[in-house]
């Protein structure tokens, strides 16, 4: 009696996977891959840790403002055709979106649970480009994230002396060749580690073995658009805001990375002094 109960109950159960199968096949052809069909027949969709305040208010207002003069002063530049601007068209256009916007949403810029919120926006927007397979669209997620991550620790919660750019690089590469855009596994691995979801667990299965590659900051670095495995490069160790593929290139590099080497250096005594 109760075996055949529960026979029963399997068959019920898998029916109801059938169905559930069915239902995930759906949504997948819409285009929501992400979207789970609940035992009730209900939809989630996961927000990958956005809130309401990611939709209107101040914080949505920043995170539109924030894009819009990054790529304002990426046009004015021209950066998009630019091939020898290896790191500096990045580093600039997200400075000057600091810039543009640092008056207007100060108060945005002077309360780290706000920039945290704004951050949020950035991280569940790249997750979900990323679930849908727009990796393009998720690096620039990824980028704007991690720079408000970075200026949060250094201008507001005091953690850290300066920027570390190679880190943010080795997310997005602005060169000519649109096949070096930094690794998959980066990204996905960037995402992941910060939304409050398991989305991305399965994606980051499939990219975890492809090998993370890094930078060299020497313009005339001699492999090709300096696109270098990261295990290989080296951080200068004065600053630690750019990283090359040899001590050729850090030569090489000296006269032109000096200033800003020194100016680092500064900041992190400061920093570490205090
Ligand atoms: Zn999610
Ligand atoms: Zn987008
Ligand atoms: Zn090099
Ligand atoms: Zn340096």
């Amino acid at each position: 009696m109760g075996r055949k109960r529960n026979q029963g109950k399997a068959r019920k159960a898998a029916k109801a996977k059938a169905e559930d199968a069915e239902g995930v096949k759906k949504l997948q052809q819409l285009g929501l891959s992400h979207a789970k069909m609940l035992q009730d027949g209900t939809v989630f969709i996961c927000l990958h840790g956005a809130g309401p305040l990611c939709f209107e208010g101040i914080c949505h207002e920043f995170v539109t403002a924030f894009r819009e003069e990054f790529y304002a002063e990426a046009f004015r530049k021209e950066f998009f055709y630019a091939a020898n601007h290896i790191g500096d068209s990045l580093s600039s256009c997200l400075i000057a979106a600091d810039d543009a916007t640092v008056d207007e949403f100060a108060e945005m810029w002077n309360d780290s649970a706000k920039m945290e919120i704004a951050k949020s926006c950035f991280l569940s927007e790249g997750a979900q480009h990323i679930l849908e397979g727009e990796y393009n669209h998720a690096r620039e997620n990824a980028v704007f994230a991690r720079y408000l991550e970075q200026t949060i620790a250094i201008d507001l919660l005091k953690t850290q002396a300066t920027m570390n750019w190679p880190k943010i690089n080795e997310l997005s590469r602005f060169v000519l060749d649109p096949t070096i855009r930094g690794d998959v596994h980066t990204l996905v691995k960037f995402f992941r580690k910060r939304i409050p979801c398991s989305c991305l667990d399965k994606k980051y299965e499939e990219v975890k073995s492809i090998t993370k590659m890094g930078m060299c900051y020497n313009p005339d670095c001699p492999i090709p658009c300096a696109y270098v495995e990261r295990s290989k490069t080296m951080y200068c160790s004065r600053c630690r805001s750019v990283t090359y593929c040899s001590r050729e290139c850090q030569k090489a590099h000296w006269k032109l990375h000096k200033l800003h080497c020194e100016k680092c250096a500064a900041l992190i005594a400061k920093f570490e002094a205090e």
